[in-house]
């Protein structure tokens, strides 16, 4: 019986890889189906034997009841974006200034989602988004349902692998016209289609709705020297990977390539939105390293966003968290890239006066990636007798004067207990990156800051479910629901909350670094300016503005209601040992090390303590150099900066 099992798998694994791979059945749908069943049966009989690479964990519909947070154990990080053929120059430029001789390798930058997937012993055991690239969300079970996805490899392996999973253009058309005639609202896009079906908790849709993916990169500890290494392995080990890369030895190459695949583009069968373009050897990937966001090895280029004309009906002028005024108009409708605009930023009051747009005017608007859209410019010959806009002199939310600070293009309201402000600081803190409280949008956030139950973000842990029931539009779900959420927020690692107090100049990135350092918001709050200052990554912006907020009365006693909320002020990654051999040391490395790989060497000193940076500065304590160190040794001697080797680092 087992022998049968694992040929009607192997057999049926064959037939679906012609069918959707190679779109070459070698068997009838019917023959196929009776296979399959045969397969159902057996398994239904034998339960124990179900063999982990049967087709049967494809299909079928699981509810799902939701999904949970994956923290990655590699990271995914993003890429820098180029828009022009300078851009990539630069690029190139300092590519060369550490390997003169650099060879790249092209490929197509799909436009889908990323995915992680982790195989143990050659089986798929997780499959994850992005997410904020380092926790995700896991959606092995949707995943499951890819097609194309192996649910084991063709060698034992312990891999985690990297992707975009999209949909290809022929299952978008053929899934919109399904729900076009169910009389379902359609996907604007393959992107946004992709996005949703992901998201399913049905997988039985996901399973219908024919996802693929291109797999391009081992983001575990590799014995590839290189990205078409890496690529070719990938391939070997059953995944399905982009054959029109191009390897380029200059950017006249890269270049040839990209106006090559400009002209292609419509013709593929699926949506690409530009080119990554990568350093082949791996070797001198790690050399290269990151910087906070992105690989300095890589570069996207993207292709120009879609432009269309679009008239100006007119402006709204809204304050944001921070006081800022900022313009936004109100257009005739047009469809961009893919969905529909009615509405577009228009920066601040000198770009108006700049661009000399009017109410009335018609005007250029244009997407880029994710980015509200925008207007470029006024279409001159179609102007007529346009209305200008006028500059507000007070603010549209509390009324008080506002002020144009010479050396600033922004507008600021700088009342305190400007209403529009206050909301906006709430929303902040509840956004996503920040304590990511569901429910908690502006519409509701309006509601309760309105019935005077919440007017700073301690009060939001005060709020009972029998207070959310006095609100406009609750019932007792959804009251319910986001009482539930604000309680799982109190959770939070500590950054999140740094984050959402909006304290200016402290991003996401900057929050992260500081918790790491300082392991709490108590004790960062004890901390000097000078010593945040000299923290790598941050500096005296950061660390000055952190200061005065610390300082003021108000700060430490909402540390404290926020303490008694229940709200946790600790960060819960990963931190180095208490007392580490080289806790505080900013460390580089450079050079090919011989026995360890770069990414143990980075753990290992990351568990002592020590915080690995890509360059080398005033601020660098140590350098680990390996055979063939270039520019980043010569600046460590210049700089007198200590230098250690590779036994060293094994030593201790
Ligand atoms: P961006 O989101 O614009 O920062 O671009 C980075 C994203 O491009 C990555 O997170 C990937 O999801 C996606 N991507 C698509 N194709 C590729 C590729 N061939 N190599 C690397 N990233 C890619
Ligand atoms: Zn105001």
């Amino acid at each position: 019986m087992e022998n049968r099992m694992n040929e009607l798998v192997e057999r049926l694994n064959q037939y679906a890889k012609e069918y959707y791979e190679l779109d070459n059945p070698s068997v009838s749908d019917a023959e196929y189906d009776k296979l399959y069943r045969e397969l159902v049966d057996l398994e239904t009989a034998n339960p124990e034997a179900v063999l982990p690479n049967s087709p049967t964990h494809r299909v079928g519909g699981k509810i799902l009841s939701g999904f949970e947070k994956y923290q990655h154990q590699y990271p995914l990080y993003s890429l820098q974006d180029a828009f022009s053929r300078e851009e990539l120059e630069a690029f190139d430029t300092r590519v060369r200034k550490e390997f003169p001789h650099a060879t790249y390798i092209c490929e197509l930058k799909i436009d889908g989602l990323s995915i992680s997937l982790t195989y143990e012993n050659g089986h798929l055991v997780v499959g994850a988004t992005r997410g904020d690239g380092s926790v995700g969300e896991n959606i092995t079970e949707n995943l499951k349902r890819v097609q194309d996805i192996p649910l084991t490899l063709s060698a034992p392996e312990n891999i985690t692998v990297r992707g975009e999973c999209y949909m290809p253009r022929a299952s978008f058309d053929r899934v919109n016209q399904a729900r076009q005639e169910a009389g379902e609202a359609e996907f604007a896009n393959p992107r946004n289609a992709a996005a949703g079906t992901l998201r399913q908790l049905d997988t039985g849709v996901v399973a219908s709705r024919g996802l693929a993916t291109f797999l391009y990169q081992v983001a575990s500890p590799t014995v590839n020297d290189s990205q078409s290494h890496v690529l070719q392995h990938l391939d070997e080990l059953g995944f399905v990977t982009n054959h029109e890369y191009h390897f380029a030895k200059s950017i006249d190459d890269v270049w040839e390539f990209i106006e090559k695949v400009a002209a292609m583009r419509d013709s593929l069968p699926y949506d690409i939105d530009g080119v990554v373009i990568k350093v082949n050897d791996l070797a001198m990937q790690d050399e290269l390293g990151f910087t906070v966001k992105a690989p300095r090895w890589a570069v996207a280029y993207k292709f120009p966003a879609e432009e269309k004309q679009a008239q100006i009906l007119s402006v709204d002028w809204t304050v944001g968290r921070t006081g800022v005024v900022t313009p936004t108009a109100n257009l005739s409708p047009v469809q961009l890239a893919g969905t529909t605009v009615s509405r577009a930023t228009l920066h601040n009051v000198d770009y108006i006066a700049e661009k000399d747009i009017r109410i009335g005017d018609t005007v250029i608007v244009y997407k880029a990636g994710d980015i509200i859209p925008a207007v470029l410019r006024v279409v001159e010959e179609k102007r007529t007798d346009q209305l200008v806009i006028e500059t507000p002199q007070t603010c549209p939310s509390c009324g008080s004067q506002l002020l144009h600070y010479e050396d600033e293009v922004a507008l600021r309201c700088i009342n305190p207990i400007c209403s529009a402000q206050i909301m906006s600081r709430l929303e902040h803190f509840a956004s996503r990156d920040a304590m990511n409280i569901a429910g908690l949008g502006s519409s509701i956030v309006e509601k309760l800051y309105r019935a005077e139950l919440v007017k700073d973000v301690a009060d939001i842990y005060r709020l009972e479910k029998s207070d959310l029931l006095k609100v406009e539009g609750f019932q007792d779900k959804s009251a319910e629901k986001l009482h539930q959420a604000i309680q799982i927020s109190k959770e939070n690692s500590a950054e999140r909350l740094l984050f959402g107090l909006g304290i200016r100049h402290v991003g996401s990135k900057a929050s992260k670094i500081l918790l790491e350092k300082f392991s709490n918001l108590e004790n960062l709050a004890q901390t000097g300016a000078e010593e945040i200052a000299s923290i790598d990554g941050l500096g005296q912006v950061i660390a000055k503005s952190l200061n005065s907020f610390f300082s003021s009365e108000g700060a430490q006693q909402l540390l404290t209601e926020l303490k008694e909320a229940g709200v946790n002020l600790a960060y819960l990654g990963q931190v180095a040992q208490e007392g580490a051999v080289l806790s505080g040391m900013t460390v580089v490395l450079t050079g090919k090390l011989e026995r360890l790989k770069r990414s143990e060497a980075k753990a290992k000193l990351e568990s002592l303590g020590a915080n690995v940076a890509g360059s080398v500065s005033k601020k660098t304590s140590l350098v680990v150099a390996g055979a063939d160190a270039g520019s980043k040794l010569a600046k460590a001697q210049e700089l007198g900066i200590e230098i250690r080797d590779e036994a060293w680092l094994e030593s201790l």
